[in-house]
């Protein structure tokens, strides 16, 4: 049995610039591969991941590294521009969020585990949550048309794996090279190594998939978890 994501419009909401490369990137890459359409949307800024040699204009860079990363998918880039570790659920991100959804009008989105390490995360989650239903609902005010239907939403691992029960797991191993590639556009992050807030970014996405693959028999993997909510579940 194989999953594919023919015909399907894949989007990714994440916290911050170099989230989707560690989490969901090799999948985003299959469904690429398999013909989907695919989109990232990036809600924090990323101004505060400095580096021990401070960057200038922090956000500006990393709005570039974003891009380069994005490109080496073909993915949509979509940026939220909220302020790093001041990511809220609050009624005007949720204009912002579903706006972004509309604007991709996804059948899935991938988002952050309701209890993923970084409060931006845990906001980001909140806030897909909220607006993978209002996307769809013909009573939001917003310049966008609602979706048909609400889509799908996938819980993304955790960083670190701490507490995150998979529901299954996605064979990334063919797509590894591309989400290595993906996190080598984040210049300003690898710098950062092994911060005392920080860790070596490589090795830790190359450490996470290769034990989520051991726990699958693969070489490298991603997993999720269905988010099990009325109109968020599809058969597939
Ligand atoms: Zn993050």
């Amino acid at each position: 049995m194989r999953l594919n994501f023919n015909g399907e419009t894949v989007l990714a909401i994440v916290a911050h610039p170099d989230d989707a490369e560690l989490l969901c990137a090799g999948t985003l890459a299959r469904a690429r591969n398999d013909g989907a359409r695919v989109a990232i949307a990036v809600l924090c800024q990323g101004d505060k991941g400095q580096p021990a040699e401070a960057i200038a204009d922090l956000a500006a860079v990393r709005r570039q590294e974003m891009r380069a990363a994005a490109a080496l998918l073909d993915a949509q880039l979509l940026l939220g521009e909220q302020p790093d570790s001041g990511l809220v659920d609050d009624l005007p991100t949720r204009h912002l969020v579903v706006d972004l959804i509309r604007t991709v009008r996804p059948t899935l989105v991938l988002a952050h585990a309701p209890n993923d390490y970084h409060a931006d995360h845990r906001a980001a989650s909140s806030l897909v949550e909220a607006t993978s239903w209002t996307c769809a609902s013909n009573g939001w005010d917003s310049r966008l048309p609602p979706l048909d239907a609400p889509p799908a939403v996938w819980w993304m691992d955790t960083v670190g794996m701490h507490e995150f029960e998979p529901g299954f797991y996605v064979d990334v191993s063919d797509t590894m090279a591309i989400k290595e590639r993906m996190l080598q556009e984040h210049g300003s992050q690898l710098q950062r190594g092994g911060d005392g807030d920080f860790a070596p970014l490589l090795d830790l996405m190359r450490q996470q998939a290769g034990t989520r693959g051991m726990q699958c028999g693969v070489a490298a993997a991603e997993c999720f978890r269905p988010h099990l909510s009325f109109k968020r579940v599809s058969a597939w």
